[in-house]
């Protein structure tokens, strides 16, 4: 076998099938990312994308920019360009509000399609998640009932109360990807719908939302889909429930004939009637364009560099920094591995400081991990190479400091 040295991982780089993807992003040369999964980077074409949206659709146009230009209709049509990348047919998936709000709205669709009161999620969730279900039982639906277990307890915890079950699909911690289309039946089975978070798994992953018979999903715009900060989430929503589903935000552009200005709500008989208000605009189009890249990849292309690029991670890891105390609780088998890989240590927040000092931007979650994300369409086999370099670095004097007492950088 070849030595594992950098020029190792150039060889990886230059027989990657995706690497042309790098040079479509405005990325620093500098600096490499390792927290695409937190805010990817910008694709090139969003600024002439947005160049055009302002200097010449909406400065010529003004108001009528919103039929000539299919601005009413783009949270659909972007909606579907995301469902072609999560496995879900057309006229399912819309372009929303953040993340969170989104989840509001399908959460309160679930409880509201339901006589029964529980909601029941993983207690490691995600925290705005947990905090929006709260938010419902407390302020929309008293009479409901949020029920944290650990994942692994989930699926015994289902009973005759449950209305809907609250996931996320790969752990925003630990990368860790539950079973959808298992978990889906198993709710199924016992009456329940389920409700699944991609914002981890959406363009790092391959999801078939309606092939493992999901109900309901919320995602994010701004991670793996290189929306941009502050883009969109989605929703999606299977067609067999679209029709009689209710989300509580009933806002004018969720009717099914807006222009009516009818005095009193009627819902869109498709998936519009998860949208409440005007689109952001700007954000929208910038999230066409991350999506429309992600699009062009072939997605079993994506997965096999994202677990190649995480394997290395952690085999480099394991190998080289295990005996400085880091601990990797990302799965080692890559079937049960999502697209990033996190580290235990104690001086992490240190450590994440450390790195980015030397350009390498990884995100610090309290108390003790890293996560470091490579993100298959820009990041390179030899950024994983630099990443645990300087870590190895950091980590020996990170490691004399505790063992001897001698301050460490
Ligand atoms: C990033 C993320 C969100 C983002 O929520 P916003 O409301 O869009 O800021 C939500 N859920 C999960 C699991 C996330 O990882």
């Amino acid at each position: 076998m070849a030595a594992l040295d950098r020029s190792f991982f150039e060889a990886l780089d230059q027989a990657d099938p995706l690497s042309s993807f790098r040079a479509r992003f405005d990325l620093p040369g500098d600096r490499v990312f390792l927290n695409g999964n937190s805010l990817g980077a910008p694709p090139k074409s969003t600024w002439n994308r947005l160049a055009r949206l302002v200097g010449q659709d909406w400065r010529d146009d003004m108001n009528s920019g919103w039929w000539k230009h299919g601005w009413l209709d783009l949270p659909r049509t972007v909606g579907d360009r995301i469902g072609r990348l999560v496995g879900a047919g057309p006229g399912q998936v819309v372009v929303g509000e953040s993340t969170s709000v989104n989840l509001f709205k399908l959460l309160c669709g679930a409880l509201r399609s339901s006589t029964r009161r529980t909601v029941l999620t993983d207690s490691g969730n995600f925290p705005s998640d947990l905090y929006i279900a709260d938010g419902i039982a407390a302020h929309v639906h008293p009479d409901a009932r949020v029920r944290r277990v650990p994942a692994p307890d989930l699926l015994d915890a289902l009973d005759d109360d449950v209305a809907v079950v609250m996931l996320s699909h790969a752990d925003y911690r630990t990368a860790e990807i539950l079973p959808m289309k298992e978990i889906n039946e198993r709710a199924h089975a016992a009456g329940a719908l389920v409700l699944w978070d991609l914002s981890h798994s959406a363009g790092v992953l391959p999801l078939a939302l309606d092939a493992d018979g999901a109900d309901l999903a919320v995602g994010c715009g701004y991670k793996y889909l290189n929306g941009g900060p502050g883009a969109p989430g989605y929703m999606y929503v299977a067609s067999r429930l679209l029709p009689g589903f209710e989300q509580p935000i009933t806002g004018w552009l969720g009717h099914a004939d807006p222009f009516a200005f009818e005095a009193e709500y009627r819902p869109d008989p498709g998936v519009g009637r998860l949208t409440t208000g005007c689109p952001p605009l700007l954000s929208l189009v910038a999230l066409d364009e991350g999506v429309a890249l992600a699009g062009e990849a072939d997605p079993g292309m994506v997965r096999a560099k994202s677990t190649a690029l995480t394997g290395w991670l952690i085999e480099l890891t394991t190998g080289r920094l295990g005996p400085l105390s880091v601990e990797v609780p990302t799965p080692a088998d890559p079937a049960r591995r999502g697209g990033h890989v996190a580290l235990r240590h104690p001086a992490a927040e240190r450590l994440a400081r450390g790195l980015a000092a030397h350009g390498i931007a990884v995100e610090f979650r309290s108390p003790e991990l890293l996560r470091l994300a490579p993100s298959p369409l820009f990041n390179r086999y030899v950024d994983v190479w630099d990443a645990v370099a300087v870590l190895e670095r950091l980590l020996t004097s990170e490691h004399r400091s505790l063992t001897y007492g001698v301050a460490g950088g």
